[in-house]
């Protein structure tokens, strides 16, 4: 036989090589231990990892519409709304639009509610004044 590790040749039931000193591969199939592989069970770290990994990427897209105006963007914001047909097209826009800052979202959305009252309670007044004008130039007229 020889050596498995240098190539010297040894004789047949030499338990160590006389040349490197390593076990001879007759010795180790011997006191080789018996093959006992403890059953490896997957890890159960998986699940946990699953649960807690995605939850994170969802919330960086909206944070960067999170960030407070500046003084010149309420202030260009301010300018644009004092346009008479333009502030209601960019009102609608900034309140349903899903790229707009939420700080100028509610804003629009609130400024909409807002008109769309005072719209309702100029036209009721306007009703009203109208009524009272009427009555008056009835009174006069009749
Ligand atoms: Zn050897």
């Amino acid at each position: 036989m020889f050596c498995e590790s240098c190539g010297n040749q040894l004789p047949e039931n030499a338990k160590f090589c006389t040349a490197c000193g390593a076990t001879t591969g007759r010795t180790q199939a011997e006191t080789a231990q018996p093959a006992y592989t403890p059953p490896s069970s997957p890890p159960p770290q998986t699940a946990y990892i699953h649960n807690t990994a995605p939850a994170q990427p969802s919330y960086a897209p909206a944070a960067a519409l999170d960030t407070p105006l500046g003084v010149g963007q309420y202030i260009g914001m301010f300018f644009l709304l004092a346009v008479p047909i333009l502030n209601i097209v960019l009102l609608f826009k900034w309140a349903f639009g899903k790229s707009a800052n939420l700080n100028k979202k509610n804003f629009a959305r609130a400024s909409l509610i807002l008109s769309a009252i005072a719209l309702i309670f100029w036209i009721l007044a306007g009703g009203a004044i109208m009524e009272i004008f009427d009555g008056m130039m009835g009174g006069y007229y009749y």
